[in-house]
């Protein structure tokens, strides 16, 4: 399938969820493609008591938008179409009535998503545009009641039961249309660069993990890989791409179809670990991590369950396999490309081990969302450990910086060098 078409087709599930869960509360209503002329959110309010709240965007002018609830806890999203934020600050701190306080950021490539935090079940009255009047500009009304768990439970399961079947549908037309996957190994090898896809973790709503004393994880790990996509760069020999170009947040199933889509011969993700407790002070150094379904240890099956967490902070709800290609053609790419990401973590590390701390057992593997692409060879490495001092002195100097993007291009050189040995043309 081409490029377009593949970012086409995920527009479109994306659009088909949104209209599926705006067809709960507005039979009819179309969600629109980004438009040029964006309206900007300038205000937001809150209003009401703990048994019914209005929650208020004030916008410069009409927008498409689309809302859904989640549980556990619970939320409620509010996704808006060509829309750009320009809140006051400290908006969303404070809560009122059934919402405890809200946070919002952009979400690629579709818009701003807002997420109201709520401290029961709720039930979304009522959300319409109210359009400009008696000089007052238009704004976004959602009115939430509570309900009982029971209710709010029933209702989401009609909702993704609704969502799943549209995401099937479009599943089905995905792969008539694609009858083959490329394989990872024998593929491009006769294209001039090699296609390097970086992934900066979390971003957006999704700070990541923090250190004591506020460093953000998202913020280290895109300074890191904006410092490795130049040193590739620099190279001459790779086409290097990035997930994310700025402070937005990706769901993990975008920053794989990224990969995909650019025919990547090496995705690399980049976080920044932490653990709470005692252990904080002692745990440091890097790790790099490959996807299995059965974790390498509890401390791996853990993180992945943390990183994965990061499409439920920003509320994020694709149903996981419904837009995949059939399961036949993805396990027979999946094999090579899982001894090649392999392959390639074991000389990443090999390479890191020269240049800064490297855990014990510095390879491990576990379930990791974004490690899912069946046909791009994958690795996660997480720097250093946030809750570690020594690590987030190491983290916050871009001498070490540079010397370990170094130290990765490296590894990415002997990569390729080593296929390139095996499969001349
Ligand atoms: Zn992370």
């Amino acid at each position: 399938m081409k490029p377009q078409n593949r970012q086409a087709t995920w527009r479109w599930t994306v659009a088909a969820i949104c209209i599926a869960s705006l067809a709960q509360v507005w039979p009819g209503a179309v969600w629109s493609p980004a438009r040029a002329a964006d309206s900007v959110a300038r205000d937001t309010r809150l209003g009401g008591d703990a048994r019914s709240t209005r929650f208020v965007t004030v916008l410069s002018k009409k927008v498409k938008f689309a809302i859904r609830t989640l549980a556990d806890p619970y939320r409620v999203v509010i996704d808006l179409s060509d829309v750009k934020l320009n809140l006051p600050a400290g908006r969303g701190k404070k809560g009122k009535g059934l919402v405890s306080g809200y946070r919002y950021g952009r979400v690629e490539p579709y818009g701003v998503r807002i997420i109201l935090d709520v401290n029961a079940p709720v039930r979304v009255e009522k959300a319409s545009i109210w359009p400009a009047r008696d000089g007052k500009p238009p704004r976004l009304v959602v009115e939430l009641t509570r309900t009982d768990r029971k209710s709010f439970i029933a209702r989401q399961r009609k909702n993704a039961k609704t969502r799943i079947a549209a995401a099937r549908k479009e599943g089905r037309k995905t792969a008539r249309a694609s009858p083959s996957l490329p394989s990872p190994g024998r593929r491009k090898s006769r294209r001039a660069k090699r296609v390097i896809v970086i992934d900066p973790g979390h971003g957006g709503i999704d700070p990541g993990a923090l250190s004591k004393s506020g460093l953000k994880e998202k913020n280290v790990v895109f300074s890191f890989s904006t410092m490795l996509r130049d040193h590739l760069i620099k190279t001459g020999r790779y086409e290097v791409l990035l997930t994310r170009t700025s402070d937005s947040y990706i769901p993990l199933r975008q920053r794989v179809d990224i990969g995909r889509r650019k025919g990547a011969d090496l995705f690399i993700s980049v976080h920044a670990d932490s653990i709470p407790g005692r252990q904080a002070g002692d745990v440091a150094g890097a790790t790099v991590y490959t996807l299995s379904e059965d974790a390498s240890d509890e401390e791996a099956m853990a993180l992945a369950a943390k990183e994965n967490r990061s499409d439920i902070i920003a509320g994020v709800e694709l149903p996981a396999e419904a837009n995949d290609i059939t399961n036949i053609l993805i396990d027979l790419a999946q094999r090579e490309t899982k001894n090649l990401s392999v392959g390639f973590a074991d000389l990443l590390l090999s390479s890191l081990s020269g240049k800064t701390k490297v855990r014990k057992k510095g390879r491990k593997s576990a379930g990791f969302r974004v490690l899912k692409a069946p046909d791009v060879p994958s690795v996660l490495i997480e720097l250093g450990y946030m809750s570690n001092p020594a690590d987030v002195k190491r983290l916050r100097s871009s001498a070490w910086r540079k010397k370990v993007a170094g130290a990765v291009a490296d590894a990415v050189g002997a990569y390729f060098a080593k296929r390139t040995a095996r499969n001349p043309n």
